[in-house]
């Protein structure tokens, strides 16, 4: 009888994504998060029958809030401008909800219901007690003056403060929100709660911000590679890298490759990419800084000033390396990229930016045995030490650089260790079942604890 009961179940699992899609029109993003997500862990819920019974699946998929606000602003020529603002509560099991604001014309709930969902199961391998969220606006910093950054961020934060605490949720940086925008928001926090709390991360040193934490993603991106490469007996020396973006993520996966004996040949922004095949080192990556977070310029004045080639409106991927690292956005590497990475025998590629291959992109890999790290596992690092500095800030403490490099070393060895344990079968590690799995296992068994949530 009990078989029989979960027989129906399971085929009622098969089908799942359907009602996913029917309950969600108009959000392909969300969908394309989950489609990659079901296909790793259906078939283990399937022969671990409480999941079935506690219908987990369902109550995971669905956020426990989701806020959408207007964000009203002067901007300098005194005209009233109106933006919209987005926090996405996903899930908060094993922690208060913690994940990035991202500030891009392109955000919308889709994107940040998907960003929401892969921060739920990240957070959970990197072992810290942290829920998934993620938030955001359609505003775009680029173009726009100090001044109405600043102007924006207030705005944004009356808002969101109402729904944020250092023991609620906890925001960070995403694609456009760097330390000048965390500074306006924190600001403007601490004036509406009169508290001087860590409710963001990714703050200047100066006011409570950790170590590491503006590398920590670029930095674990490649300690991740660095793991899976030593899994299959090689290393990174002189291996030629392939990067997409230039910002955050993209400069300190660059600046740590280079550091392990790595060349890395290529980076990008939305108007194309730049192809030095002498190896973008120190000096060149520190001008690469300045352009970026100072001047806020275009990767193309790099070929004017280093006099290598710029690829305009194009991304990387047709460059013959040995490694890739997609660290610009979601599904900017398609299956056509993926078929020409694997012609020119690429044998890694580890994700910095969130879901920038498409699915089709990732089987390519898989079928090819390519090392794939999906980003929920590589780049895991950024939110890892956004947890040591909540720590820091609850014992008001700051740790060493040291002492922050090696806690996140050993965070990013061991969601390794995680996929390898979850994602093996034979010779062959599948990254994307191991992270699915094993972040899955950690969420579902704590709602289960905690009853009908
Ligand atoms: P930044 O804003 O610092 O940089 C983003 C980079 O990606 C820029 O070079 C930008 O170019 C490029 N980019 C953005 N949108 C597009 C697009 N539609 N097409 C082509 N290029 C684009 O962001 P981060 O480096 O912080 O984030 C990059 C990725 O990493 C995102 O997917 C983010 O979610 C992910 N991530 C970030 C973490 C962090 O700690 N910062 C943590 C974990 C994941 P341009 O300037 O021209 O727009």
């Amino acid at each position: 009888m009990l078989t029989t009961y979960l027989l129906v179940l399971a085929m009622k699992n098969e089908m799942f994504l359907d009602k996913v899609i029917a309950k969600n029109p108009n959000e392909p993003e969300f969908i394309q998060a989950v489609e990659e997500f079901l296909n790793s862990v259906l078939p283990f819920i399937n022969k671990n029958p409480k999941y079935i019974v506690s219908n987990i699946l369902e109550r995971i998929i669905e956020p426990e809030r989701s806020i959408i606000f207007k964000v009203p602003w002067l901007d300098d020529m005194g005209k009233v401008q109106i933006n919209r603002g987005f926090r996405v509560e996903f899930n908060s099991s094993i922690g208060p909800y913690k994940g990035g604001l991202r500030f891009h014309p392109t955000v919308n709930l889709s994107i940040l219901k998907f960003l929401g969902f892969e921060q739920i199961f990240k957070n959970a391998l990197t072992g810290l007690p942290m829920g998934g969220g993620k938030g955001g606006s359609d505003f775009d910093p680029k173009g726009k003056s100090d001044n109405e950054v600043m102007k924006f961020c207030q705005s944004f934060m009356i808002e969101l403060s109402r729904h944020i605490g250092p023991n609620t949720d906890i925001p960070a940086g995403d694609i456009g929100v760097g330390s000048r925008e965390i500074g306006y928001m924190f600001g403007q926090y601490k004036r509406i709660k009169n508290e001087f709390t860590g409710v963001l991360t990714g703050k200047s040193q100066n006011w409570g911000g950790s170590l590491i934490r503006p590398e920590a993603t670029g930095y674990g991106v490649v300690y991740f590679l660095n793991e899976m490469l030593k899994f299959n007996k090689d290393t990174l020396k002189d291996k030629t890298i392939v990067i997409s973006g230039s910002g955050n993520v993209a400069q300190y996966s660059c600046e740590k490759a280079t550091e392990l004996g790595a060349k890395v040949i290529t980076l990008s922004d939305s108007s194309g990419f730049i192809y030095d095949p002498d190896g973008i080192n120190k000096e060149k990556l520190d001008f690469v800084f300045h352009l970026k977070n100072t001047k806020r310029g275009r990767i193309s004045e790099y070929s004017k000033k280093f006099g290598c080639k710029f690829y305009k409106n194009k991304t990387p991927w047709g460059i013959k390396c040995d490694v890739a690292l997609p660290c610009a956005t979601q599904n900017e590497l398609t299956k056509s990229d993926a078929q020409l990475l694997v012609k020119n025998n690429c044998i890694a590629v580890c994700e910095g930016a969130n879901m920038p291959c498409s699915i089709d992109a990732v089987d390519v890999f898989l079928n090819n045995k390519v090392l794939y790290a999906p980003g929920k596992a590589s780049n895991a690092g950024g939110v890892a030490v956004s947890g040591l500095e909540m720590s820091q800030n609850s014992l008001r403490m700051n740790w060493s650089r040291d002492e922050v490099n090696e806690r996140l070393k050993l965070i990013m060895s061991e969601i390794h260790q995680n996929c390898v344990k979850y994602g093996s079968s034979g010779e062959i590690v599948n990254y994307v079942n191991g992270s699915n799995i094993s972040g899955f296992i950690k969420v579902a068994d704590s709602m289960i604890d905690q009853g009908v949530v």
